[in-house]
């Protein structure tokens, strides 16, 4: 077999820093997925909550296509067109005034601290630099935002972290506002958390914490890495709640599979950045953002936001099922199609018993299966998956 070949030699060369399942994937359509030797899989992680549309999407495939033909590449001396039509698709769908590209969530986020920093300095004064994050997020690996990331877990060994971060309970809003002092800048949370859990945050600490930051004048800042772009039935997460923030972190599905990240703004946090305060190479570069071009009109006028919902829905309702009949299944949680069945033992077993019978699932935290599938994922789909699921439960 191939598969032991290429895992033999990847393990030669490529820095030992994730643990992976022994899979070399190679090719796939829609929602199925096949490794180098043929098995099929049915692909319920979508590269983590990144392949919007699955695999081999022609539309998308053939839009990079042309523009790689036209042009890859030019540096933010000059404008893009591209750019400049994704930046108006995302702000005329959104409360937000202004976009900035970067590559990945973890740029978006670094963005995102520094937007808040020059805000709490032009407005409050030097003194105002404190961002108030939350225990159980995730907001990912740079230096920055790995400080961000109120789990120590990722943080081992990296001292000394950023200064000016401080953390509080997700879903505990006076343990929010017992930090909050004349030096807080920003308060950033993830509206879902994913990494931490898949825990959706409760709509009224959303509801307190935004009239906090509006009365006090900080921003309050969503990172939508994981959780945007469609995953919870609307364009935004904040959409699904109804509660909007100054400014939000994208990237994960904003191009399917492309890499892109995001960071928009309003108008009044926009004007702390001046020409030569942020930059980025790459960010907005006319291929990534012909992805994210097809990626937003397909959510937005193809009737894939709808399938989020319904199938969303169906999911959820497989899952409460599960949880009915097992008593291994302790809860689930989650918006739409990024949902997680926290179990009384760690999740491990399971998922990898699940990969063995053909379906790819991943963790979040250790007793929690996470389903982030594509957003085209069918009923059909969904029916394959939990009942593999539900076979393997069987068996425990
Ligand atoms: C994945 C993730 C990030 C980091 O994104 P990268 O592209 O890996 O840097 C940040 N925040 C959240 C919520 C994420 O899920």
């Amino acid at each position: 077999m191939l598969q032991g070949q290429w895992i033999k030699r990847g393990e030669k060369v490529i820095m030992n820093t994730y643990s992976r399942f022994p899979i070399v994937l190679n090719e796939g359509k829609g929602t199925l997925v096949r490794d180098v030797d043929g098995k099929e899989y049915l692909d319920f992680v979508g590269g983590i909550a990144v392949n919007t549309l699955g695999y081999g999407d022609e539309e998308l495939t053939e839009a990079l296509y042309d523009q790689m033909k036209k042009m890859m590449h030019c540096s933010n001396l000059y404008w893009n067109m591209p750019g400049i039509e994704v930046a108006e698709i995302l702000i005329e769908n959104s409360v937000f005034d202004k976009v900035f590209f970067c590559n990945s969530g973890a740029e978006a986020i670094e963005g995102c601290i520094k937007l808040a920093r020059k805000y709490g300095k032009m407005v409050h004064g030097e003194h105002c630099y404190e961002i108030i994050t939350m225990k159980q997020s995730f907001h990912g690996r740079t230096m920055g935002a790995i400080t961000a990331t109120g789990q120590e877990k990722y943080q081992k060994d990296l001292n000394p972290l950023l200064e000016g971060i401080v953390y509080a309970k997700f879903n505990d809003y006076e343990s929010v506002k017992d930090l909050v002092s004349e030096k807080t800048c920003a308060i950033l949370l993830e509206p879902v958390q994913g990494e931490g859990g898949i825990r959706p945050a409760q709509r009224e600490f959303l509801k307190k914490i935004r009239e906090l930051c509006t009365e006090k004048d900080i921003l309050l800042i969503y990172d939508e890495v994981q959780c945007g772009i469609g995953r919870t039935g609307n364009l935004f997460a904040y959409q699904t709640y109804e509660i909007p923030p100054d400014a939000i972190a994208l990237a994960k599905g904003l191009g399917g599979g492309f890499p892109i990240g995001a960071m928009m703004a309003v108008e009044k946090a926009v004007l702390a950045l001046k020409p030569g305060d942020h930059a980025s190479t790459f960010g907005g570069n006319p291929l990534a953002c012909t992805a994210a071009k097809v990626i937003l009109n397909a959510l937005l006028k193809q009737g894939i936001l709808k399938n989020v919902k319904e199938q969303g829905e169906y999911l959820r309702e497989k899952l409460e099922n599960l949880k009915e009949k097992y008593d291994l299944v302790s809860e689930v949680r989650g918006i739409g199609l990024i949902q997680g069945v926290e179990l009384s033992v760690p999740a491990g077993n399971i998922i990898n018993a699940c990969i063995e019978k053909g379906l790819l699932l991943v963790g979040a935290g250790t007793n929690v299966i996470r389903f982030v599938p594509p957003l085209i994922v069918s009923k059909a789909e969904i029916d394959k998956a939990v009942n593999i699921l539900e076979k393997t439960l069987k068996e425990v």
